[in-house]
């Protein structure tokens, strides 16, 4: 047995008893498809709210760290922004309001919506950034990403489905629901800090139609697909595509809650560009790294 394997047999507790929050984010889970060993070392100091960035470590000393090392990772910094902006955009509606609406059989885009659940016994929580319904069913789910790589990652899809689990389990039908990811580049963030409320709802709308045309041009019942919208002159979004799997969601969450209930150690990524980049690395806390650390982006 390796000394990470003993180490790990030994732990004193579950990971989910480190765990600071009473319900496990659906975020924690798509972070596990990431590197599953950056959430276990995450857990060992949870003070940090970025999973990326080592507990312990002041912004000040990680932006030093990119700065000294390689380029900057701004991608969870702008994406941070731009679910501000579009949080800022929504109107409010009371829980009474909503389910009085939806029992009218009302088409309504939900922004920031807060979802509940849970499997084999462990509480979920997530909050999806958009969704479209009808009554009680939901056609789309979209999640923004804001990235200068615009590719369905196997920790995007998982998100997006387990959002697709909770409105499941909270009495939505999902028979027709379709995942759509927005990838917006990240130089764009002075334009999305800039966005009124009403453009804001402008950019939207113009989403939601360019991933109805993307899903009528292709009926996506088995693969994904791209596409892309022009936003504004200049400024061009990709979105991906992708249908909801129940399999695959169940497959994920074994895999998953295994990890939270101690019945495995965690499992380091094979990516080396992942490790090329991540700030436990930077740090040499990370015992598992498959390459010195260098800040360059090789995801
Ligand atoms: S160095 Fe690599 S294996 Fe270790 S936590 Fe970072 S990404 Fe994961």
């Amino acid at each position: 047995m390796s000394a990470a394997k003993r180490q790990w047999k030994y732990r004193p507790r579950l990971p989910i008893e480190y765990l600071p929050y009473r319900s496990l984010p659906v975020s924690l889970i798509a972070q596990q498809m990431y590197c599953e060993k950056q959430v276990d070392l995450w857990l060992d100091n949870p003070t940090s709210s970025r999973v990326s960035v080592p507990g312990g470590i002041e912004e000040v000393e990680t932006a030093k760290v990119h700065e000294e090392r390689g380029r900057a990772d701004e991608r969870v910094e702008l994406g941070e922004d731009f679910h501000l902006t579009v949080e800022r955009s929504a109107a409010g509606i009371e829980p009474a309001e909503l389910q009085r609406r939806l029992r009218r059989d009302e088409t309504l885009i939900l922004l920031e919506y807060s979802l509940q659940g849970n499997y084999k016994g462990l509480p979920l929580i997530g909050c999806a950034d958009a969704l479209r319904c009808k009554g009680r069913r939901v056609s789309r789910i979209i999640d923004y990403k804001v990235t200068n790589t615009p590719r369905l990652f196997p920790s995007h899809q998982a998100q997006l489905r387990l959002y697709g689990y909770l409105l499941e389990q909270a009495g939505y039908d999902i028979t027709d629901l379709t995942l759509v990811c927005v990838f917006i580049p990240s130089s764009q963030q002075e334009w999305i800090a800039r966005l009124s409320p009403a453009n804001t709802e402008r950019f939207l709308n113009r989403v939601w139609s360019a991933a109805d045309k993307i899903i009528t041009r292709k009926p996506i019942d088995k693969f994904s697909a791209y596409g892309q919208v022009l936003v504004k002159r200049g400024i061009k979004v990709t979105l991906g595509v992708f249908p909801y799997k129940e399999e695959k969601v169940i497959e994920e969450l074994d895999f998953a809650v295994s990890y939270w209930l101690g019945k495995r150690a965690p499992i380091p990524t094979k990516q080396a560009g992942k490790c090329a980049r991540c700030l436990y690395n930077a740090i040499d806390r990370c015992t598992d790294a498959l390459v010195p650390f260098s800040g360059t982006n090789c995801e």
